[in-house]
């Protein structure tokens, strides 16, 4: 059993920031744990685009304008203006000043605001193409340098410990219900601790790994939600999963992404013959309108001419050198798989992306059970709505990872880790008895059909019939793999697993009770909401 006083689960961009903040103060002992070997896996370090802030001529009301019409009429307009009024001054002291981040500047040692859709100003702040990957090592490297500091790698977290529901005293029952720490898994060991906190921060990522074409890598699998779901966290806008228009479409990269920031250089969408088409769906924005709009756009276009994809053209909108220096990532990576991005266009096709929803948190990062914060794409703020402004996540992460640890430190000045229950009051994992591995052929093919039921059923565009055959097949596996859980020794895998099919019937049944198209919640059988308009 550890004790601390600061458990935070995840090391992305809201995690880092949360244990950044708190680490100030020596006094603070904080312990980070990630699933991953590699403290920098995470959904942080692919982002590519970059971060927003202001820009030149730019206001908090443009921004909350742009967030709340991306939004679709839901987004929560106290979380956007919390954003956008704090957002920018935590960026430059947090990632310029702490972190050191060097953002592209131009020739004249000015910074260089990126334009993506849906914004009326550039102002995203990018380094290169590999903007995360930027952020999440000047963060992580910043961190180490604190000794009230402990990094726990290789160890997933199972379970939230949460009283009533792991208490040995029945009177605990007339409690609200708290967090204590998690079940945290070795996964070298193979062995299960108990790992107990005053205050928990829940920043474990998003959900992307549910659907079968994706932009996220192997880890972003709902994790948090789920855990957050089995505590009884409130669980909020599950149905908004954001798809992105183009992931590049070449055997062998799936997933990989191709950054709305090509859109916003004058990369236009073209069918495989070389008809532009955006006009047509999106007569005021055209290609840089808003992601839904485009994913759907691009969905359309496929399914009505049997089209296995489309294509992006930026090599007539920009010259070879600036298309390399501008993105030399994607076309480093286009060029491994025999794309020459300067020359030919790019074969893409939607991909999910990132969740809108997730577990509720207040404007402080308190979710609805004591003790038990979150930050960063685990969490639904509300800033998003039904769909999410580019390039803003990774600012809602570092502002709500801030926030988080600000709440957290005025707490604990206020109390002390004697209000922890003792080691007595919280049982072990109890795996006694059960001797068999899980069988990764299992887990691999369950996986897979989750994905295709999630793709197929509860993807770009939705309909009841395929909500409900959704619903049904997932219930059938959610009993399937509850047994082989039940049954078969602990692994990450099967941690995984169990919490890919909760949270994708989490989305299914959001998505079926939702009968109003919204954002990036499309139901072809309903009626369709923009903003606050019926159309
Ligand atoms: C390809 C791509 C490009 C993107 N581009 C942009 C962009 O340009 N701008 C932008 O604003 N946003 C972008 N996004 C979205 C953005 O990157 C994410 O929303 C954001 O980084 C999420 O940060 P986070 O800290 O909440 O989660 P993550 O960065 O995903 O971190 C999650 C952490 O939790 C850990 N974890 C997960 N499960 C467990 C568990 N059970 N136990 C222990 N640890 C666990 C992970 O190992 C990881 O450390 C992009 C996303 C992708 C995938």
């Amino acid at each position: 059993m550890i004790q601390t006083e600061v458990l935070v689960l995840g090391c992305g961009i809201a995690g880092a920031t949360t244990a950044l903040r708190l680490a100030r103060n020596p006094q603070r002992k904080v312990i980070v744990v990630t699933r991953d070997p590699d403290l920098e896996e995470s959904n942080s370090r692919y982002a590519q685009g970059g971060i927003v802030t202001r820009g030149l001529d730019d206001s908090a009301d443009d921004l909350v304008a742009d967030i709340l019409a991306a939004g679709a009429g839901a987004s929560y307009p106290k979380a956007a203006r919390i954003l956008a009024e704090e957002g920018p001054s935590l960026l430059e002291d947090i990632l310029v000043k702490q972190a050191g981040i060097a953002f592209d500047r131009d020739s004249q040692g000015e910074l260089e605001w990126g334009q993506e859709a849906a914004h009326s100003h550039r102002r995203i702040l990018h380094v290169g193409d590999g903007s995360g990957q930027a952020i999440i090592i000047g963060l992580i490297n910043t961190l180490k340098n604190y000794p009230n500091v402990t990094f726990v790698k290789n160890a997933t977290a199972v379970d939230l410990i949460t009283f009533p529901h792991h208490s040995r005293d029945p009177l605990a029952a007339y409690q609200p219900v708290r967090c204590y720490g998690a079940y945290i898994f070795d996964r070298k060991e193979r062995t299960i601790h108990r790992y107990l906190a005053s205050a928990t921060v829940l920043a474990t990522g998003g959900l992307g790994r549910i659907y079968r074409n994706t932009t996220n890598p192997a880890g972003a699998r709902g994790d948090g939600i789920a855990m957050a779901a089995r505590a009884g966290a409130r669980i909020l806008n599950a149905e908004y999963v954001q798809f992105h228009p183009t992931a590049l479409a070449v055997p062998g990269a799936e997933g990989f992404l191709i950054s709305e920031a090509v859109r916003g250089e004058g990369g236009v969408l073209l069918t495989p013959d070389g008809k532009p088409f955006m006009a047509k769906y999106a007569p005021e924005w055209k290609d840089l309108a808003p992601r839904d709009v485009v994913a759907r756009a691009i969905h359309h276009e496929m399914e009505a001419n049997g089209y296995s994809h489309v294509l992006l053209d930026i090599c007539s909108k920009m010259d070879p050198v600036s298309i390399r220096s501008r993105f030399p990532n994607i076309y480093a990576s286009c060029l491994k798989f025999g794309i020459d991005i300067t020359q030919e266009p790019i074969p893409v096709v939607p991909a999910a992306h990132y969740f809108c929803g997730g577990m509720w948190v207040d404007e402080w990062g308190r979710s609805t059970i004591e003790n038990l914060y979150g930050a960063g794409e685990v969490t639904c703020t509300g800033l998003h709505g039904a769909n999410r402004l580019a390039s803003t996540s990774l600012l809602e992460g570092l502002v709500w990872g801030n926030r988080a640890a600000q709440k957290i430190e005025s707490l604990l000045d206020q109390s002390s880790t004697t209000d922890l229950p003792s080691f007595e009051d919280i049982p072990h994992w109890d795996e006694s008895g059960l001797i068999a591995d899980a069988d990764p052929a299992l887990i691999q093919g369950d996986m897979q059909t989750i994905q295709n039921i999630m793709w197929h059923y509860v993807g770009l565009v939705r309909s009841a019939d395929r909500l409900s055959r959704a619903i049904r097949e997932l219930r059938h596996l959610t009993n399937e793999i509850e047994t082989f859980y039940r049954n078969t020794k602990l692994s990450d895998g099967l941690i995984g697993l169990r919490n890919a099919v909760e949270v994708a019937f989490i989305v299914v049944q959001a998505a079926f009770h939702n009968r109003q198209s919204r954002g990036c919640h499309y139901r072809q059988d309903s009626v369709i909401f923009e903003g606050d308009r019926l159309i």
